[in-house]
C-alpha cells in the first residue's frame, strides 16, 4: 500500500512515522514551508517529502491519503483525489487502525485541553497505564509509534472528525456546541453540529457517550446517537456552588485551582470518565488538589498593587469570554480584541454591563468592539501590542480589581498565535513587577 501525506506538521509527521514503522510505503507533501524540526525528523527516518508545492502525479499515485486537518475538504486537490476514487482520511483515522486499545475520546467548541489534561491527570494520578494525545501535545500517530498504553485519552478537533471513517472511541464526551470555526462549514451551523456528533457515530454495545443536556445544540440533535449507546447525561443540578457531584459523590473544586461554571462543567466530564476507568472518589479528590490548569486559560499571572492580572489569551470566541466573565467576582478591566471571526457580542452585554469597569481594545480593527459597547459609557481605548495594553490597564484598574485578557478573537493581526499573545502579556505584566 502506498499512503500520501497532505501536510507536515504534527499530525502528518506522526501519520508518516506509523507508516514508515508499519512498512507502508509513504509520501509527505507540504504546500507550505515544512518547520525545521519536522524536516530534520523525516530526513533521519528516510521518509521522502516534498515543500512548497503539491505535485499531483506523485499524490494521486497513492491507495491513501491523511490530510492534515488544517486544509478544508473543498480544496481543489482534495476534490480531485475524491474525484479519482482515492479515500482522504484524518490521522486519528489512520491511527486508529493501529490499536485495538480502548479511547477516550473529547470533543466540543471550548473546554477540550482543559477536560483532556485533567482527565489524563486524574487517570495517570491513579496509576493507570494511559497517554493523552490529539490536538493536545503529541499527534496519536506519533503516541502510538512511541509505546502502546492500556488507555488513550484523545483531544478531537472537528475537522479531525470530519476525517473519520471508522474510528470508535469507547468513551466519547461531547463538552458543548457553540459556533466557531464557521468558515470552514459554508457559515451552517448544522453542518459543524453533524461534524461535532460524528464521535458517537461509530460507538455500540458497550459504549459510552458523555454530554452537556443544558446545551440547545447537543439537546436537539440527540436522534444521531447510535441505538445500543449508554448515554451519560451532564446537568446543571449536578453542580451546587463550588461543589460537584457525580454518582452520589461530591467533589469540593473550592480549594482546587479549577474556578468557574465552565470548568466545574469540565471537571463534570472528567471526573465521570475517570469514574467509569474505576478512579475512586477518594482518588480523584486527591488529584483534583494537585491539578494545574494548562496556560493562556484563566492563567493567574501576578497580583500588582492588589490588581490581579489573568491571561485569558486561548478565549479566541464569544462563548469562552462569556465564561471568563461570568467567572470573574471583582470589576474587570478586559482587554479584547484581534482578528474577528463573525462574532456576535450580544451574549456578552449584560455581564460587561454588570462587570466591566473598563475595555482595552488590542487589536488593528476595533471598530466593532467600540460600536457595541460604546453606549455603555465606560472609558474604551485601543492599543496595538500586548505592552500597551498592560500599560493602559495599569492606568484603569485598582486595588480589588482584575484585568482580564480574554479577546475572542483571534490574534494573527498583531500576533504568531494565541501562545505568543498571552505569553507577551503575562511577560508585560511580570517585566513591570520586577521593575
Ligand atoms: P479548547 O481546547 O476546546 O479550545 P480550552 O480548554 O483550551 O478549550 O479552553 C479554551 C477557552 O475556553 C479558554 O478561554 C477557557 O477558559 C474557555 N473554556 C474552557 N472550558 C469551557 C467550557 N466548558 N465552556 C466554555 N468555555 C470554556
Amino acid at each position: 500500500m502506498k499512503v500520501a501525506i497532505l501536510g507536515a506538521g504534527e499530525s502528518g509527521v506522526g501519520a508518516a512515522l506509523l507508516a514508515a514503522q508499519q512498512g507502508v510505503e509513504v509520501w509527505v507533501s507540504d504546500k507550505g514551508k515544512i518547520a525545521d524540526s519536522f524536516k530534520k525528523e523525516l530526513e533521519q527516518n528516510r521518509l521522502p517529502y516534498e515543500e512548497g508545492e503539491h505535485t499531483w502525479e506523485k499524490i494521486a499515485q497513492a491507495d491513501l491519503v491523511i490530510k492534515s486537518p488544517g486544509i478544508p475538504d473543498k480544496v481543489p486537490l482534495i476534490q480531485q483525489l475524491l474525484a479519482k476514487g482515492i479515500p482522504v482520511i484524518s490521522e486519528i483515522e489512520w491511527a486508529s487502525r493501529y490499536t485495538n486499545t480502548p479511547i477516550i475520546g473529547i470533543t466540543g467548541s471550548n473546554g477540550k485541553t482543559t477536560t483532556t489534561t485533567l482527565l489524563f491527570h486524574l487517570l495517570a494520578q491513579a496509576g493507570k497505564d494511559v497517554a493523552m494525545a490529539g490536538n493536545v501535545g503529541k499527534s496519536f500517530a506519533r503516541q502510538l509509534t512511541e509505546s502502546q498504553k492500556e488507555l488513550y485519552v484523545l483531544e478531537l478537533s472537528s475537522f479531525q472528525l470530519d476525517g473519520i471513517d471508522h474510528f470508535k472511541p469507547w468513551l466519547a464526551l461531547l463538552l458543548n456546541i457553540t459556533p466557531d470555526h464557521l468558515d470552514r462549514y459554508d457559515y451552517q451551523l448544522e453542518k459543524y453540529i453533524q461534524s461535532k456528533f460524528r464521535i458517537t457515530k461509530n460507538q455500540g454495545q458497550g459504549d459510552q457517550f458523555i454530554y452537556f443536556g443544558a446545551d440547545p445544540n447537543i439537546e436537539s440533535h440527540r436522534e444521531l446517537i447510535p441505538e445500543n449507546v449508554e448515554e451519560l447525561v451532564i446537568g446543571e443540578e449536578m453542580m451546587q456552588g463550588k461543589t460537584i457531584l457525580a454518582n452520589q459523590e461530591s467533589f469540593d473544586l473550592s480549594t482546587t485551582r479549577l474556578r468557574g461554571k465552565h470548568n466545574a462543567l469540565n471537571a463534570l466530564f472528567a471526573v465521570h470518565a475517570a469514574q467509569a476507568c474505576g478512579v475512586t472518589a477518594p482518588q480523584i479528590r486527591a488529584a483534583l488538589e494537585r491539578f494545574h490548569p494548562v496556560a493562556h486559560r484563566l492563567e493567574s499571572v501576578a497580583t500588582i498593587d492588589g490588581v490581579e492580572y489573568i491571561n485569558d489569551s486561548k478565549a479566541t470566541n464569544v462563548d469562552a469570554v462569556f465564561y471568563a466573565l461570568q467567572a470573574m467576582d471583582k470589576p474587570i478591566v478586559w482587554v479584547v480584541g484581534g482578528v474577528d471571526k463573525g462574532n456576535d457580542y450580544d451574549p456578552l452585554w449584560p455581564l460587561v454591563q454588570e462587570k466591566v469597569k473598563a475595555i482595552v481594545c488590542l487589536g488593528l480593527d476595533n471598530k466593532k468592539i467600540i460600536e457595541k459597547f460604546g453606549s455603555l459609557g465606560i472609558p474604551i481605548s485601543e492599543t496595538d501590542s500586548a505592552a500597551k495594553a498592560v500599560q493602559e490597564s495599569r492606568q484603569l484598574s485598582k486595588t480589588g480589581e482584575v484585568v482580564l485578557l480574554s479577546p475572542a478573537c483571534a490574534s494573527f493581526d498583531l500576533f504568531k498565535n494565541y501562545i505568543d499573545r498571552g505569553d507577551q502579556f503575562r511577560e508585560a505584566v511580570l517585566h513591570w513587577e520586577s521593575e
